[in-house]
């Protein structure tokens, strides 16, 4: 999911809709915003995109100086409209909305325990816990009520939070999925899963929120609130993989630049004999310039995107996963016909892409298909917020490197290795979560 919440006098409704369209790859399936206007928090929200969901005059209704959005994809509870987010809450003299990137991973004992002492929950999902937990706690003292909750939750967040006269944003204390601060044109502030929404509304990108942080906002300016026993970050090193965009910088990380040393990186370690790089797009692109500028072998644009298609993964079936890669991703026969290629991705979770493309290539004339894959094989569900639920889905987790060579047809296959990843980030090893490579979960998973 993607979260971002603005304060700023001058209006947020037009640069919370902006901002929210380039976070649109974190989450297709539902939009929504809430916006006070200093006494009063109104929200819209929907299924679907955030062009759908904000057509003509909606953001007309959100009028105000501070407010939150949120574009879902679906990990804890299905995708349904009474999951969507922004959630609203009525706690003690006032209204809350909560946006939430992130997964707990102690919501059913938190949810089930709440049930029994008789609350009803509106939604399935873990982030209405949250919201639930700080209104019951609100006596207040917002920050008071946001730590006791966080006392209680374990696992990913970051959320973003509105009352009526304030906007707060706070990160699990390990900042497994990414908060940046930036300001607007016109002094106010704006925090957001990444820094896109920052660039694109004429802002400046300040810092990231820090893991356990708290900050709030309001007419006063800004404050922070550290979490008192500092711990080492383990920021998902995943975001760098795949699911944050080429232009994030997260935690000092640069997508781009990561995932260009990545495909540098796979050519010192697993190089080939081949006529040309061609890459997946998108997140391929990236490793497959890093690959080619190492090996001296030509890039050439080999597959044609189609820019219509949401991002394949976050489909929800098997068959609507299989259609939309074809639909997504078709390849060029007069660049690819007669030549030995080596197809670079960031990572092969079920299998489904790099099968279907290798087959479709061949069919297109390649004469060789060298895979090679930007991350290491992905070996265990994430509990953190990526949707890789459960290990007899990972074709990693399954079937050795030579099995799943053979079962998507590529004359060889490679995965960079755990230290080549690390290497690329330039980041200390331990500040990362490679939780799904190598098993080490910074926080235990419950696993019901
Ligand atoms: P597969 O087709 O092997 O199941 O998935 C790998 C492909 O899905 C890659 O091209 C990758 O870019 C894409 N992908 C999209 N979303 C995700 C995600 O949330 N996790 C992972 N691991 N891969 C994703
Ligand atoms: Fe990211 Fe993987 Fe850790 Fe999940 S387990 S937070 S996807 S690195
Ligand atoms: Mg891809």
């Amino acid at each position: 999911c993607g979260v971002i919440g603005i304060y700023d006098e001058k209006g947020v409704a037009k640069k919370l809709f902006f901002g929210l369209s380039s976070l649109q790859h974190r989450g297709q399936e539902s939009a929504g915003m809430s916006v006070s206007n200093g006494s009063e928090i109104v929200r819209k929200k929907g299924m679907g995109l955030v062009s759908d969901v904000f057509k003509d005059g909606v953001l007309e209704d959100l009028q105000g100086p501070m407010g939150i959005g949120h574009v879902r994809y679906s990990t804890a509870g299905g995708s349904f409209e009474f999951n969507t987010q922004p959630l609203m809450a009525f706690a003690k003299n006032t209204t809350m909305s909560l946006a939430h990137n992130g997964n707990l991973i102690n919501y059913q004992i938190l949810r089930t325990r709440l049930e029994e002492e008789g609350m009803m929950f509106q939604t399935t999902i873990d982030s209405e816990v949250i919201l639930y937990l700080i209104s019951r706690y609100y006596k207040g003292d917002i920050v008071q009520a946001v730590r006791k909750a966080m006392g209680l939750i374990k696992g990913a967040y970051a959320v973003v939070l509105l009352l009526e006269d304030k906007l707060l944003a706070f990160r699990d204390p390990y900042g497994i999925r990414p908060l940046v601060l930036g300001d607007t044109p016109d002094g106010g502030w704006i925090v957001s899963s990444e820094n896109a929404p920052i660039d694109i509304i004429g802002g400046r990108y300040i810092r990231d929120i820090q893991p356990g942080e708290v900050v709030v906002i309001d007419q006063e300016g800004i404050q922070s609130f550290p979490m008192e026993e500092e711990q080492k970050p383990k920021h998902c090193s995943f975001e760098y993989v795949y699911f944050a965009r080429n232009d994030a910088t997260l935690d000092g990380v640069n997508s781009y630049n990561f995932r260009r040393r990545c495909g540098e990186i796979l050519y010192e370690e697993f190089p080939v004999d081949v006529d040309l790089v061609v890459a997946v797009p998108d997140s391929g692109i990236p490793s497959a310039i890093g690959y080619s500028q190492a090996s001296h072998i030509p890039l050439a644009e080999g597959l044609v995107k189609n820019r219509y298609m949401g991002r394949t993964f976050i489909k929800p079936t098997q068959e609507e996963r299989e259609m939309a890669v074809k639909l997504k991703l078709n390849p060029l026969s007069h660049v690819v016909s007669g030549k030995r290629i080596v197809l670079l991705d960031d990572s092969i979770v079920r299998g489904t892409t790099s099968a279907n493309l290798i087959s479709r290539l061949r069919e297109a004339g390649a004469k060789e298909v060298h895979m090679r894959v930007t991350s290491p094989p992905v070996v265990n569900p994430c509990y953190y917020g990526i949707d890789t639920p459960s290990r007899k889905n990972l074709i990693a987790a399954n079937m050795s490197v030579e099995e799943i060579e053979e079962k998507i047809g590529a004359d060889s296959l490679r995965f960079i290795s755990e230290e080549g990843m690390v290497k690329a980030a330039r980041i200390a090893g331990d500040h990362l979560c490679m939780a799904c490579f190598d098993g080490r979960y910074p926080v235990d998973p419950i696993v019901l």
